[in-house]
């Protein structure tokens, strides 16, 4: 608060003070950081504070900031919608299924680096399942959630977290060990319904649990990026072949007629560059 009040009214640092100022009038950029709730806070406290050092308004403002974070928070978490306004594009549609107060997580104490990265991008949707990278398709236009579907299996159902952790039969092997360790721990586990299963695993706060968890989520995540490799390789190799295949039938036909050709007959490989 004091450094707002000293770029106000007493540095001579232009270039910072039309930041500043821009930041507080931009609705645009309010409207993608806090400073949405900063703005608001310093038009109800700045023009009216008379004394900066004041105690009282310096506790009231920390605790407003607080509430409205609170606010903001919660209302960004629930919402349906997109920053865009799209309807059904919140990012944290499966956040707020399991996180519903600012609080500290006990997977952030596991001593593995590697299982609390893994277990954070988990969380907060910051991976490459489907329901991220599908946002758009081949032509740039969006794509809705629904039809972000997983194609490691055939159940036909959306990528997303629920999907990789309770349901995709790829990781079968996987989750069947980390349901028996969590059935040693909780005997009515293996009676909960699949979204409530999920829900005890993203909240389960005990390290015997986070570990095995980790442990799946870096495992299942193995397996589906051997898969791909495989099934980027095969894709190369017959890439390969096709080209050899269409230049043997180039020699035997004009450049006009053999493009002609491939159109004509839907070619699904005409556009390979060679
Ligand atoms: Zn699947």
């Amino acid at each position: 608060m004091k450094y707002t009040n000293y770029i106000e009214n007493e540095t001579e640092n232009l270039l910072l003070k039309f930041f500043y100022q821009n930041m507080k009038d931009s609705e645009k950029l309010s409207q993608l950081c806090s400073i949405y709730v900063m703005k608001h806070q310093l038009n109800n406290y700045i023009s009216g504070v008379p004394e900066i050092n004041n105690m009282t308004v310096l506790s009231n403002f920390k605790k407003n900031m607080k509430s409205s974070f609170h606010n903001y928070w919660h209302k960004q978490i629930s919402t349906n919608l997109s920053i865009h306004g799209k309807e059904g594009g919140n990012k944290l549609r499966t956040y707020n299924k399991f996180k519903y107060c600012i609080n500290y997580e006990s997977y952030l104490n596991l001593n593995d680096y590697e299982k609390r990265r893994k277990i954070a991008q988990m969380r907060i949707s910051a991976h490459k399942l489907k329901i991220e990278t599908d946002r758009f398709n081949g032509k740039n236009q969006y794509k809705a959630p629904e039809y972000r579907i997983c194609d490691r299996c055939n159940l036909n159902k959306i990528e997303d977290e629920f999907h990789f952790i309770i349901e995709c039969p790829m990781y079968k092997q996987l989750r069947d060990n980390l349901f028996t360790t969590i059935s040693g721990v909780n005997y009515h586990f293996i009676n909960y319904n699949s979204m409530n299963q999920f829900i005890w695993i993203m909240t389960n706060e005990d390290h015997r649990i986070l570990n095995k968890f980790g442990d799946f989520v870096i495992g299942a995540w193995e397996i589906r990026q051997k898969c791909l490799r495989l099934e980027t390789a095969a894709q190369n190799k017959l890439n390969v072949i096709l080209i050899q295949f269409a230049k043997c039938i180039e020699s035997h036909y004009s450049k006009f007629d053999f493009w002609s050709l491939l159109r004509l007959s839907e070619f699904p490989y005409y556009k390979i560059c060679w």
